[in-house]
Parts: C-alpha cells; sequence; structure tokens
C-alpha cells in the first residue's frame, strides 16, 4: 500500500493526501538498490552507506502525476546511454533526440525539491526567492528558455575506481552525491552527482555566463554533454575519482 499523510501539497499549495515523494527520483536509485553495493555520500566528510532513496510528504497525487511524466522521459534519455550518438573528437556527446520541456522540468523539478526538503542532505541548497519562481514554473509548466536556470550535464569516460585499483569492479559507480553548492562565474550552482552523471544545474532565472556555456548547456534541439577523460580534464578526473574513492573505501 502507498503510504499517505493528510497535509499541504507542496507545489499546489491545497490540502490533499499527500504522497510519500521522492526527493531525488527513483530511478536514480534503482541501479543502486539492484547492485546491492552503494552509497550516498553526504556533504561533508560523513559517509552514509543507504538502502533507501530518502522521501517526505511533499505532493498530492495530481502533482506527483505532473512531474511524474518528466522523469519518465529523463530516465528513458540518462538510462539508455548505450544508445547515444558516439562522443564526437570534441569531446562532447551532442543528444538532439529529446523532450527539452521535459528534460529542463526534471532537472528543474529536483532542485526544487532538494529545496523543499527537510532532509540533512539538501542542507546546502537555498534558492530564496528562486524557489517559488520555480514552483510556479513547475506548477505552469513554463521553464523558460535554455538561458534561464540552465542545466550541464558531464559524464565520466569509464569507473573513475578503475582508475585506482583493478579491485575496485563496479559496473557504472552507482552513488549518489547531494547537491553540492557552488560559485560559477557569478552564478550560485548546484552539483548533483548520480548514474555516473555531474550535473550542474544553475539556481537562477538570469544568469551572467561567458560565451562558452553557450555550448553545453541543454537547448531545446541539441544537448552536448561533455565527456571527462583522464587525457582532456585530468584534473576533473582525477578529482572525481578520489571523491569515488573516499565513498568506498
Ligand atoms: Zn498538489
Amino acid at each position: 500500500m502507498t503510504r499517505k499523510e493528510h497535509g499541504i501539497c507542496k507545489l499546489c499549495l491545497k490540502e490533499s493526501k499527500l504522497c510519500y515523494s521522492h526527493i531525488l527520483s527513483e530511478f536514480l536509485y534503482k541501479e543502486m538498490y539492484e547492485d546491492q553495493r552503494f552509497a550516498l555520500k553526504q556533504s561533508g566528510h560523513k559517509q552514509k552507506k543507504q538502502q533507501k532513496g530518502i522521501r517526505e510528504y511533499l505532493l498530492c497525487g495530481e502533482c506527483e502525476k505532473k512531474l511524474s511524466k518528466y522523469e519518465s522521459h529523463a530516465s528513458r534519455i540518462l538510462k539508455n546511454k548505450c544508445d547515444w550518438p558516439s562522443p564526437e573528437h570534441s569531446g562532447y556527446f551532442t543528444l538532439k533526440a529529446f523532450n527539452y520541456q521535459f528534460l529542463k522540468g526534471f532537472f528543474l523539478s529536483i532542485l526544487w525539491r532538494s529545496s523543499v526538503s527537510k532532509n540533512q542532505l539538501f542542507d546546502q541548497v537555498n534558492l530564496g526567492g528562486n524557489e517559488e519562481d520555480i514552483r510556479l514554473r513547475l506548477l505552469g509548466e513554463d521553464f523558460g528558455g535554455p538561458r534561464n536556470y540552465p542545466v550541464c550535464m558531464f559524464t565520466l569516460e569509464d569507473n573513475p575506481l578503475s582508475f585506482y585499483d583493478e579491485k575496485y569492479t563496479l559496473g557504472n559507480f552507482h552513488f549518489i552525491q547531494p547537491p553540492v553548492r557552488k560559485r560559477v562565474e557569478k552564478n550560485w550552482a548546484y552539483i548533483y552527482v548520480y548514474m555516473g552523471f555531474k550535473v550542474l544545474q544553475f539556481s537562477s532565472f538570469r544568469v551572467s555566463l561567458s560565451e562558452k556555456f553557450d555550448n553545453i548547456y541543454l537547448q531545446p534541439d541539441c544537448w552536448r554533454i561533455g565527456l571527462l577523460t583522464k587525457e582532456n580534464n585530468p584534473q576533473t578526473y582525477i578529482d572525481f575519482a578520489e571523491n569515488v574513492k573516499r565513498i568506498f573505501s
């Protein structure tokens, strides 16, 4: 039986029976459950192995359904990396077959849920007035253009643990790192890591970014996803590998 509790839905603000909703989508945990070897890294230095995704009573049934269509779409794209076109020499996967509105809705819904969550894993997320703006956008299904709340994504060439030691033979570095706040140029952004992706989500409607970002944030007809390799981005790669190693050691 689905767990429900009576309260105010955080999205539509109506009183209703609330679903026990995930903060990060269920599919992001699924492979970790199946693998039986997973970790969820807490911000700071404490590590914690987590058996269940983090949930809270957040949304009414209708709002849960509204956001779930974004999740289904994102799940199809992220889980099928093997079907993506081969990376270009420039070090990018170029995706063209996706629904911009649905993907943007997915990433913004994760950011918004992280902000309204009371769980300490999401303590770093503080959107200020943008939390209300994103709530209204999720409700009205209007996410603005690609330069509004831009989102960039990177993926690693292979399992960073193999970089250190062959005994770490995880199929696909199954771990989640809760969002970490970071200054990128003059903007605030949050870095999420899940399913082997590193997601850079900006948290303002209007951002001030240099032109190089035009190539990599999610656009309506094209999304270049950066491929991090030991060769093209050694420092980021090593940082990432160190991070993964700390979690599993
Ligand atoms: Zn609702």
